[in-house]
């Protein structure tokens, strides 16, 4: 039995204030690295059908782009999940937490609310119960485990050196101090390695190779058939084609294989960085040196203690299970009217209120996504996370503490950003939304809506509205001021 999985995953590219992707050129001849991407890898991944043949994960943040930009791809992927359950009686894909982040680096009650999110976001798209879910960079610890046992997920995905013995395969029981058991399967390192850096003629042979009696699990980025490496899908689907009577997904495997006794899981550890977490949270030399990686989660963890101490107090002199109904906020993030929601969920609290806190804490975990750290560079991935970081203190209200994050980044150091400071734009949200919507007037076209903002013209004032808060501004652009220019050198 085989298995080969796919991590399907792009980081969350959208501007947090217009929540739209705003054009990337070193992605040319593409508008920005979904779209190019999209055309490399997920597309054509579809056309082919390999969907329906591998077990594989979407997080949730490029799923929603897909469902938005792309749906005839994203109708293929939750098709290709019921595909499987037909097939093998167990759906295709695995949930992912809501956000990309490193869980272990996080508090039990966050691990639990992107946890949870992953799921609903799951069961609403997908349209039954997750048996598995992937973890962000495989990044693990002893809570993380608990926390998908508390929420009934059967099992994960790791690699051979975070397992006690280096084992591969599986499924092997990892028994919790709670008493829960949870499953985990171990990928093969060299094997999947080889698939993901050799030639083409890795995969066909490995599956081939595959012994028919005990489970041979394949895991790498899905990008690696399309965008990685040019080509690889058609390779996939001509493997699929010889060798796909071998082929089974992890509910299959969970169900038919008995567990090979219990391993002790390193915690700690994932699976792009041999450092442990490293890479997330020092200077590890992963990609590099980054001098700048500690501060950038000094700031970041400076970052989570501020927006859930203001949370939790504000809960408090409400009287409210802030973190019970932050749970129950992924209906909005999943369509849900914001202003329903809050009269519904807390009657007693102005939905604006209510609305700013619990955005405020969102988008502190949207600032937590691990791309940050991923590469040397202090560049784009950096600044989603600063970026959702600003928003969220903006949310708070508390000009000091927006002024000391800035001031932090300011002394973070690296290139090509020059500082994190850099990689927060002086002209954001409604400002923007207001000159997008003039710009659109001028040209002859109306701007009633963009991204989350709904924009009004009443003489030489615009009002916007951010539906996700009912934040309103009223802006005179009579005074935006004229732009200096600088002539072009001749
Ligand atoms: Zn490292």
């Amino acid at each position: 039995m085989i298995v080969i999985h796919g991590h399907f995953y792009q980081p969350p590219r959208e501007d947090p204030w217009l929540e739209a992707v705003l054009p990337e050129p070193s992605a040319v001849p593409y508008k920005h690295w979904n779209e190019r991407i999209t055309f490399e890898c997920y597309e054509p991944n579809a056309l082919l059908g390999n969907y329906t043949w591998i077990s594989f994960d979407f997080g949730p943040t490029l799923l929603d782009w897909l469902r938005r930009r792309r749906p005839h791809v994203y109708s293929a992927i939750i098709e290709a999940d019921k595909v499987g359950l037909e097939r093998w009686g167990h759906g295709n894909a695995l949930a992912h937490p809501y956000y990309h982040v490193i869980l272990p680096l996080l508090d039990r009650r966050n691990k639990e609310v992107v946890v949870e999110w992953g799921i609903k976001y799951f069961e609403r798209h997908f349209e039954r119960y997750p048996e598995g879910m992937w973890l962000p960079e495989m990044a693990v610890d002893t809570e993380t485990l608990e926390v998908l046992a508390e929420y009934d997920i059967k099992f994960t995905v790791l690699t051979q050196r975070q397992i006690r013995g280096g084992k591969a395969g599986g499924p092997y029981e990892v028994l919790l101090p709670s008493g829960r058991r949870i499953l985990v399967f171990v990928r093969d390192e060299a094997l999947s390695d080889r698939i993901a850096f050799g030639g083409p003629d890795e995969l066909p042979k490995a599956m081939e190779a595959a012994p028919d009696d005990r489970l041979t699990l394949i895991a790498l980025d899905g990008e690696t058939f399309g965008h990685h490496k040019k080509g690889e899908e058609r390779v996939l689907a001509t493997a699929i084609a010889r060798f796909g009577g071998k082929l089974a997904n992890l509910g299959l495997a969970a169900e038919r294989l008995k567990p090979l006794g219990t391993v002790e899981v390193i915690p700690g550890t994932s699976w792009s960085c041999p450092h442990g977490l490293g890479r997330w949270t020092r200077d590890c030399g992963c990609d590099g040196p980054a001098p700048w990686r500690q501060p950038l989660r000094e700031a970041i963890d400076w970052l989570n203690n501020t927006v859930d101490g203001a949370f939790d107090g504000w809960a408090k002199s409400r009287g409210v299970d802030g973190w019970a109904l932050l749970r129950k906020y992924v209906r909005v993030l999943l369509g849900e009217n914001a202003e329903a929601f809050a009269r519904n969920a807390a009657p007693h609290i102005q939905p604006r209120e209510l609305l700013r806190m619990l955005e405020a804490e969102r988008a502190k975990l949207a600032a937590n996504t691990s791309d940050a750290w991923f590469f040397a560079r202090l560049g784009l991935e950096a600044g989603i996370s600063v970026k959702w970081a600003v928003r969220a203190l903006e949310l708070l209200g508390d000009k000091a503490l927006l002024d000391e994050f800035m001031k932090r980044l300011s002394e973070i150091r690296g290139q090509p950003a020059g500082n994190a400071a850099a990689l927060v734009p002086t002209l954001r949200g409604p400002l923007v939304a207001a000159s997008m919507a003039l710009a659109a007037t001028i040209s002859g076209y109306t701007a009633e809506e963009l991204g989350p903002y709904q924009i009004h013209f009443n003489g030489v004032k615009i009002k916007i509205v951010d539906k996700r808060t009912l934040d309103v501004w009223e802006l005179d652009y009579s005074e935006f001021g004229v732009p200096i220019l600088k002539p072009a050198e001749q």
